[in-house]
């Protein structure tokens, strides 16, 4: 049972998921190097703590939620982390989108600490965490993940077994790259077809209705004014930011690089997003490709 969890990272996922843990009658103990995030939580229910040890110590299981691969090595492995205050038979999750060696790497190390690592990554965006309805790519071991499900399902609607470490993190990839290719395209071809004086409506319905359809041209138009609801209609605020996708390509041309795979379409999408950063448009939505291409800034 789980009579204690640790989490760590409260951000625009960690927060919702902390919550949600809370709604179905988990205690959980809660780190962040941001104060305000620790006592926001600590006011909603949770308990909070000063220090990661604080967070761990005692644990059944411990999640983390971090920015990247670097704060989630940092945080197992400094002097304070998360590795020496972990209890024996502890479970550690690492839900963080991060290089699958990541997970390849910190498995081994909590093994001789008497804990079980497991990659597991989420889909479903801040919606799906705030819903409770995200679905979690496992990888470690398959008895393991079997043993989680039941914690990870008061966050999230499905769990997925995707193979050994880092297989959870390889699925998430693989979707996100696709991701951002597909938005690249959608929005070349929305800008193509507008250019050349179709009506926006009408071409999107074509397309929702045609070969091109895909999540980003049906769900997540990059179009301002086609769909309400999404980023592209809201200025670009909020969604999945630029920055993140960009970091996410950058995971998988590394992974890719390393093992000499071929993704000519993932590593053109990273710099194009790359470039985006650069244009200042970072923490905007990444439907903001279609404003891009047309040079224009938002
Ligand atoms: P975020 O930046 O909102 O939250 C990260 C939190 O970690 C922040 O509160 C930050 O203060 C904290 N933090 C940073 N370093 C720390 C440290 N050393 N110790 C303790 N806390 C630390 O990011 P997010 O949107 O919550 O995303 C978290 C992870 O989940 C990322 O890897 C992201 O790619 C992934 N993800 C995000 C989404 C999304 O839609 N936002 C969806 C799926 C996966």
């Amino acid at each position: 049972s789980f009579s204690k969890i640790g989490f760590i990272g409260l951000g625009n996922m960690g927060n919702p998921m902390v919550k949600n843990l809370m709604k179905k009658g988990h205690k959980v103990a809660v780190y962040d190097i941001k104060k305000d995030s620790v006592a926001d939580l600590a006011k909603a229910g949770a308990t909070g703590c000063g220090s990661v040890a604080e967070a761990v110590d005692g644990a059944d299981a411990v999640v983390t939620m971090l920015p990247a691969s670097k704060h989630v090595l940092d945080t197992y492995t400094r002097k304070g982390g998360i590795l020496e205050s972990v209890k024996k038979g502890a479970y550690l999750v690492d839900s963080s989108t991060v290089d699958p060696s990541v997970s390849q790497t910190l498995a081994p190390l909590a093994k001789e600490k008497g804990a079980t690592y497991l990659d597991g990554p989420v889909s479903g965006g801040t919606i799906g965490a705030e819903a409770g309805t995200l679905t979690f790519m496992i990888g470690g071991e398959e008895d393991a993940s079997k043993k989680v499900e039941p914690l990870l399902l008061c966050m999230g609607g499905r769990v997925v077994y995707c193979g050994s470490h880092g297989m959870g993190l390889v699925a998430k990839i693989a979707n996100n790259m696709l991701l951002g290719i597909s938005m690249l395209g959608v929005s070349e071809a929305m800008n193509l077809g507008i250019k050349l004086g179709m009506d926006p409506k009408t071409l999107m319905s074509i397309l929702n209705t045609s070969t091109g359809r895909c999540w980003s041209s049906e769900m997540y138009n990059p179009v301002p004014g086609m769909l309400p609801n999404v980023p592209s209609s809201n200025g670009y605020k909020g969604g999945f930011g630029v920055a993140l996708i960009a970091k996410d390509l950058g995971i998988a041309q590394s992974v890719a690089t390393q093992s000499g795979i071929a993704i000519p379409m993932g590593a053109q999408a990273h710099q194009m997003y790359r470039m985006m950063e650069i244009k200042k448009l970072g923490d905007k939505d990444l439907a903001v490709a279609y404003k891009y291409l047309q040079g224009e800034s938002v």
